[in-house]
């Protein structure tokens, strides 16, 4: 009865301290800009460290702000010359969600917490840099439906790399040859397409997600070929990220592909900050559910158009290189170099290309639902 007691007054302690702890307000948000760099300072003052999730849609570029606040919402005002419109709404209860209808296309630079100042202000500093390319900048820009689309296609592995290896067909030249491939394909249907390696070189994780940022990129595809020791296993299959893999062999596979970066020697510096880890629940959501999205999409148009299919084809682990928090990412693997079968599609280019337009489609697809949701 007294353990019962007690716990019953801890549960009310802890509950008054999520109370006050919820009780985040943003008081301002303020502008510094250089137009000789194009980079443009967005500054938020808060009460709190409270926790946030940042993103950038490009069609109509658009900078999101996720924000734990109970601030009612008010008008914001506008001091940037980037900056067209600033709107905030409540997504859910104790969720701001702030958008910036930025002028012209743009990059998150990187995005921080300072300390707090002797007022007792956090200050969420985002830095974002505004695209030199697209010189309308001061003029209005229409939005469009129709502006490009943009995917970075990675080709795994690469260089010391050499991934998975049969009967001397090596991971890192089928990917390649496809990840070529599939540009071109993607190319005729006018997307914009980037590749993250385009010959036999080293490309760490992390760079692999730093060139999908630099690029703009609304879709990251990294394309691999798997390898199990049972022979007999075949198929395609797609993976997006989560914290928790969805079974053992996934959990492995995820092991195997991560260890890239230590087999050649990089340190990779683990990007999550303190902040990073208090928003690994609200952060993503949106960028898990479009590639979540992008994942089904593809699934079922391999299946409609008779492609082997892995059982359970889409599942989830902590792949490192799909940890972009603003670009939705997948990794695909095309087949398994273990399965002769499987061997002799991907390293045979008519039967690679069916698989490969096939992918292509199941991106329009995605392309065409993203589009409809704006
Ligand atoms: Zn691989």
């Amino acid at each position: 009865m007294l353990l019962f007691r007690i716990s019953l007054i801890f549960l009310v302690f802890i509950n008054i301290n999520l109370l006050f702890s919820l009780d985040y307000k943003l008081k301002n948000i303020r502008f510094s800009e250089n137009h000789k760099n194009k980079s443009l300072r967005i500054v938020l003052d808060l009460t709190h460290k409270a926790a946030y999730t940042v993103f950038s849609l490009n069609n109509n570029p658009r900078l999101v702000i996720d924000l734990e606040s109970k601030s009612d919402i008010k008008k914001f005002k506008n001091e940037s010359k980037f900056i067209k419109e600033i709107r905030s709404r409540k997504t859910e209860q104790n969720v701001m969600r702030i958008v910036f209808d930025i002028k012209s296309n743009f990059y998150i630079d990187r995005h921080f917490y300072l300390k707090k100042n002797e007022k007792n202000i956090f200050r969420l500093v985002i830095d974002l840099k505004i695209n030199n390319k697209n010189s309308a900048i001061y003029k209005e820009k229409r939005p469009s439906r129709d502006s490009q689309f943009i995917i970075t296609i990675d080709a795994g592995h690469g260089g010391i790399d050499p991934g998975a290896i049969n009967i001397g067909k090596k991971e890192k030249n089928i990917t390649l040859a496809a990840a070529k491939e599939l540009k071109r394909i993607l190319e005729k249907k006018n997307f914009k397409v980037f590749l993250t390696r385009k010959d036999d070189t080293f490309i760490s994780l992390r760079n692999r997600r730093n060139i999908a940022k630099k690029n703009n990129s609304d879709l990251f595809i990294s394309l691999h070929v798997d390898s199990l020791k049972k022979k007999t296993t075949r198929g395609t299959s797609i993976y997006t990220l989560s914290e928790k893999a969805s079974d053992s062999i996934t959990a492995k596979l995820a092991e195997r592909e991560n260890k890239v970066d230590l087999i050649a020697g990089v340190n990779l510096q683990d990007v999550d900050n303190e902040v990073a880890s208090i928003l690994l629940d609200l952060s993503r959501r949106e960028t898990k559910n479009s590639s979540s999205l992008f994942a089904e999409s593809y699934i079922k148009t391999v299946r409609k158009n008779g492609h082997r299919v892995l059982r359970r084809p889409h599942r989830h682990a902590g792949f490192a290189v799909l940890k972009s928090t603003d670009i939705p990412s997948v990794l695909i693997e095309l087949g398994f170099l273990s399965n002769v079968n499987d061997v002799k599609l991907l390293t045979n280019k008519k039967t690679r290309l069916r698989l490969l337009v096939s992918l292509a489609e199941a991106i329009e697809v995605y392309v065409n639902k993203r589009r409809s949701y704006n």
